[in-house]
């Protein structure tokens, strides 16, 4: 009897304090990781009308969280969100206020890096931006799901097990914003959404993936394009106005026209092949150009470079080349380059640097 209460008094007051403070201090000395939520099908909940169907955006954050309970495992992890919307809604204002909240969780010392969940259908576009306007070596990931949380094979919990442990690892430092879904690491600068539903939606048609998880960690393949290019817009409260139109067959004057009289500040062609358009629409976007606007001419196609001076004389029109990039993102770099200046020779090296 006196050996059992002996043992008792030693496991409550001797063993189990020792265990409890040991178990507080390598749990503080885990990475420390900060989410926030936007919405999307990462946060998407059934609808109870027995459609099938569900509302993207709607979960809130510790119903997220709770999806993957492991992450406790090897992060320290505390979240907020910015927004619960389909990223179809995703606009300037909040991505001001992302990027303002990103900035100020990675100056804090004790935070690893930062991850932010978010619909897939412009993903890409928040990426592409935080790409260029955070100012910190610190890992930013961004994450989403193609399927909504109560769906069979759900890709949400996964994708958002391996965004913290990205966030969390010292290999992603330095290599800017970086997407990470159906396990493989995109680079902000070249991951496009590429199918409607497939979970392997995401790819780098240009530059291929960066990377991929293996047996829970991080790889990296190759470095992710470059980062010097920053813009700082932490005191800005509006962007400027940038349109997107899409050439095709039979275009017409009509869209150009119709960005010019809303007072865009610059269009970005989606053009056929290399950045062309009809005779039709090459003179509204002459016309457009004389009024003041700034055009890039960037491509539909998904893939490859669109040059200067190829069958449009852009040196004499005035006119931007993209490069690389495909027009939601040269929309995205023109908005910022229009910040800084209206130059057309500095515009477009912003547009040619790697
Ligand atoms: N359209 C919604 C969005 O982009 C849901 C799609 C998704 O997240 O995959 O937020």
């Amino acid at each position: 009897m006196k050996l059992k209460q002996t043992l008792i008094f030693l496991i409550a007051f001797v063993v189990a304090p020792v265990w409890f403070a040991h178990a507080q201090k390598s749990r503080s000395a885990l990475p420390r990781v900060h989410i926030f939520t936007t919405g999307g099908t990462i946060a998407g909940q059934e609808r109870s009308d027995g459609s099938g169907g569900y509302d993207a955006g709607k979960l809130a954050i510790d119903a997220i969280l709770d999806s993957v309970p492991e992450i406790r495992e090897f992060a320290r992890v505390k979240g907020k969100a910015v927004a619960q919307i389909g990223s179809q809604d995703m606009n300037d204002k909040v991505w001001l206020v992302i990027a303002r909240e990103v900035q100020a969780a990675l100056a804090r010392r004790d935070i690893t890096g930062v991850v932010i969940t978010h619909g897939t259908d412009t993903l890409e576009e928040t990426a592409f931006f935080l790409d260029h306007v955070i100012a910190s070596n610190k890992p930013v990931v961004m994450v989403g799901s193609m399927r909504p949380a109560t769906s069979r094979s759900a890709d949400g919990p996964i994708n958002l097990h391996n965004a913290i442990r990205l966030a969390a690892s010292p290999e992603a430092r330095g290599r800017g914003c970086l997407v990470v879904m159906n396990d493989i690491i995109h680079s902000a600068r070249d991951v496009v959404k590429m199918h409607t539903t497939r979970v392997d939606t995401f790819q780098s048609p240009n530059t291929g993936a960066v990377g991929h998880f293996f047996k829970n960690k991080p790889v990296f393949w190759n470095q992710p394009g470059r980062r010097a290019l920053r813009f700082n817009i932490r005191q800005r409260n509006k962007l400027p106005r940038v349109e997107i139109v899409y050439a095709h067959a039979n275009m017409t004057e009509l869209m150009i026209d119709a960005a010019v009289s809303g007072k865009a500040a610059g269009i970005v062609v989606a053009g056929v092949g290399n950045g062309n358009l009809s005779a039709p629409a090459m003179a509204a976007l002459d016309r457009a150009r004389a009024s003041g606007v700034t055009i890039v001419r960037s491509s539909r196609v998904g893939a490859g470079r669109v040059d200067r001076n190829v069958e449009i004389n852009d040196d004499a029109k005035g006119f931007i080349a993209a490069g690389m990039l495909n027009p939601q993102k040269a929309r995205i770099l023109l908005i910022l380059a229009l910040t800084r200046t209206k130059d057309l020779k500095e515009i477009q090296k912003f547009f040619f640097a790697r």
